[in-house]
């Protein structure tokens, strides 16, 4: 079987991270609704990852994939493909649980869904409040941190971190903390470079994670009207034919290059490969510069249903839109392991 030699980089805490991970969310249908039909097809890919040398997988109370990423981890461990302290497991907190003491429920419900002692590494998923019937909760993000804080003490989570941070939530949590966030989770691609926040957080020892790491590239995220590069754009085919990588491995080796890791999320089993085999090869200084001419601050990711709650991170677009009610009672899904 092939084999992928993933490096790791080291967190501010002391503790190594891959820099490349599986990422298990599925997404969601134009009504809202969770894509659960992939989660066949998702526990074959995220197996062959491991068993051909993942050890990074990234997961979300919301994905609904806890109890599939646990069953899968212990099965692994039991069969002595791996061992459970070479794993780094990441999970997140959702809006509902942002009060200090909320915190430590989410994260003890997500260790039992998971079937696991502790995780790796938790995050705050995004720093607004809002509670299931979508009511704005305001709870101030230093709180939630603080009931962060705590479960690490507790041995729950090894490390803690952020997602969705923007550069200000970013000062003021650093400036207001005890333990500093490990990582900022935030979506990273060659539209989307990010980099006074990458840079403020390498700063500051905080190591960055790239959510969404192909943006619109992929056609399952090629919005009308999306920005270059696809993957058949010129410029892109002509860098990769000349590595001999494809488009995407380009793209995965520029973000490593620039110190950012990434948790490119794919439910077939050739690219759980072909994202991990960029490790053998560097980038000449003039494609960098190619690469980077395409950052033009495009967002794939624009959850405007959530802009007039108190600390949405991104610029708001003029308008209003409801918060759908799949995402308000989201947890009465397909998954019958989420209570
Ligand atoms: P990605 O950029 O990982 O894109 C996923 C898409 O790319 C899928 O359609 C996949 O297709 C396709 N794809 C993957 N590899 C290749 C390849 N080599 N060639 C061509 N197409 C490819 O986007 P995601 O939004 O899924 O982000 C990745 C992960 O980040 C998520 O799974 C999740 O873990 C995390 N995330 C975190 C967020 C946060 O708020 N913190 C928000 C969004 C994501 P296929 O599966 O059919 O192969």
């Amino acid at each position: 079987m092939a084999r992928v030699n993933i490096p790791t980089f080291k967190l501010n805490d002391g503790r190594d991270i891959p820099v490349l991970g599986y990422g298990t969310w599925l997404g969601m249908d134009e009504d809202f609704e969770f894509s659960a039909a992939g989660m066949p097809k998702m526990n074959e890919a995220l197996s062959y990852a491991i068993d051909i040398g993942y050890r990074h997988i990234d997961t979300a109370h919301l994905y609904r994939m806890e109890p599939e990423v646990g069953k899968i981890v212990n099965k692994k461990i039991q069969d002595g493909v791996v061992k459970r302290e070479e794993l780094f497991i990441t999970t997140k907190v959702w809006h509902h649980y942002h009060r200090e003491a909320d915190v430590e429920v989410s994260v003890r419900d997500s260790l039992r869904r998971l079937n696991l002692d502790y995780v790796d590494l938790v995050l705050m998923h995004w720093p607004m409040s809002i509670s299931q019937e979508g009511v704005d909760e305001k709870i101030d993000y230093l709180e939630t941190w603080r009931g962060f804080e705590i479960v690490q003490q507790k041995g729950l989570a090894k490390s803690i971190g952020v997602s969705n941070f923007n550069l200000d939530q970013m000062k003021r949590l650093l400036a207001n903390c005890k333990v500093p966030p490990a990582v900022n989770q935030v979506e990273i691609n060659l539209n989307l470079g990010q980099k006074d926040l990458v840079d403020f957080c390498s700063t500051h020892k905080v190591l960055t994670v790239a959510y969404s790491p192909f943006g619109t590239m992929v056609p399952s995220r090629s919005a009308p009207n999306s920005p270059e590069p696809k993957l058949n754009n010129p410029t892109m085919v002509a860098i990769a034919k000349k590595y001999g990588k494809t488009v995407t491995q380009v793209t995965l080796r520029y973000l490593y290059e620039r110190g950012i890791i990434t948790i490119p999320k794919t439910v077939t089993l050739s690219r759980v490969l072909e994202n991990a085999s960029i490790f053998d090869f560097n980038l000449d200084k003039d494609d960098i510069e190619k690469l980077a001419e395409f950052d033009n601050g495009y967002r794939t990711v624009r959850p405007i249903f959530w802009q007039d709650y108190e600390n949405y991170p991104f610029d708001k677009v003029p308008g209003k839109m409801d918060i759908p009610e799949a995402l308000r009672i989201w947890k009465n899904g397909m998954n019958l392991d989420i209570d």
